[in-house]
């Protein structure tokens, strides 16, 4: 595995590759591996020649100060998983390498309804700095095939749109969620939640599922407050918890309606803040 800082090394390798044809898979994390990341590193080993991961903890997606200075920290422990999963390369530049003074790196697309409700309502600004580091990460490694994590649903939809927009030539493919033992969706956050909380969190995983049973006896309004409402519990604050098209994330009127249907719900817990979704339809 080679390990990259600067855009002028990564691209001399990754063009050994291109030159022979050879597809292009390309991870973007901001770090702090787990299961989840290495499950995005697999897919992308069995469906590419070189498969390409990134550590970037990317200051422009952070709408609290706070939240970028707590984000976990594990680069030794990150390369060591990379190494062990096969990934062929990694990238892992500084800020200035990848935000030069003086280039324009910000994204003329309109992301309309799909950046405004849910993440975009409670984080303003967090998916204008998303596709702004994806599109610049792109641009730098010009991969075939982008992994993304349905974890991360709406971030999915705000790249896949993007991508569509700027007829990128980048496939963004979507990958399941992995969950710890519990049902807990595995993220880097996790590890600043006491075991308490860990088993705690657990909750709302617990009642994603629940959504499934009561969607046949209520309507999605109604399925919406009743999840609310068992969320309301001591030391945890929900944020949303919402019954959306998949496609367009959209509230559903109803559950016959065609189309996806996703929950997706967010809430904090001991000061930190966890987003968890399941594709009921
Ligand atoms: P992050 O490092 O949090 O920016 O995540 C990097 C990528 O890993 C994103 O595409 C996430 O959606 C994905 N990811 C994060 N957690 C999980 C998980 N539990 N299962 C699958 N993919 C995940």
């Amino acid at each position: 595995m080679y390990l990259f800082k600067k855009i002028s090394g990564l691209r001399l390798f990754l063009e050994s590759y291109r030159s022979k044809n050879r597809a292009i898979g390309f991870v973007p994390t901001m770090g702090a591996l787990h299961e989840g990341h290495l499950s995005l590193i697999k897919q992308s080993l069995d469906s590419t020649q070189c498969t390409v991961g990134s550590i970037f903890v990317n200051p422009t997606q952070f709408n609290e100060a706070a939240d970028l200075e707590k984000y976990p920290r594990t680069p030794a422990k990150d390369l060591a998983m990379l190494y062990k999963a096969g990934c062929h390369a990694v990238f892992m530049p500084s800020p200035e390498e990848v935000y030069p003074s003086g280039l324009d790196t910000s994204v003329a697309v309109d992301f309309g309804a799909l950046a405004q409700p849910m993440e975009g309502r409670f984080r303003p600004g967090h998916f204008e700095g998303v596709a702004q580091v994806v599109k610049r990460l792109i641009d730098i490694v010009g991969p075939d095939k982008l992994f993304m994590g349905q974890k991360d649903y709406q971030q999915y939809l705000i790249v896949r749109h993007m991508a569509q927009a700027l007829s990128l030539p980048t496939e963004v493919v979507m990958s399941p969620i992995v969950r710890e033992k519990s049902g807990l969706a595995m993220s880097s956050r996790n590890e600043r939640l006491g075991p308490e909380n860990r088993e705690k969190a657990a909750v709302l995983f617990r009642i994603l599922q629940k959504t499934a049973q009561w969607m046949g006896q209520y309507p999605p309004r109604e399925v919406e407050r009743k999840a609310l409402q068992e969320l309301q519990q001591p030391g945890i604050e929900p944020e949303y918890f919402e019954l959306v098209d998949g496609s367009s994330l959209q509230p559903i009127p109803d559950f016959e309606s065609p189309g996806s249907i996703v929950a997706c719900a967010a809430l904090w817990i001991g000061g930190v803040r966890l987003i968890d979704n399941l594709i009921l339809k």
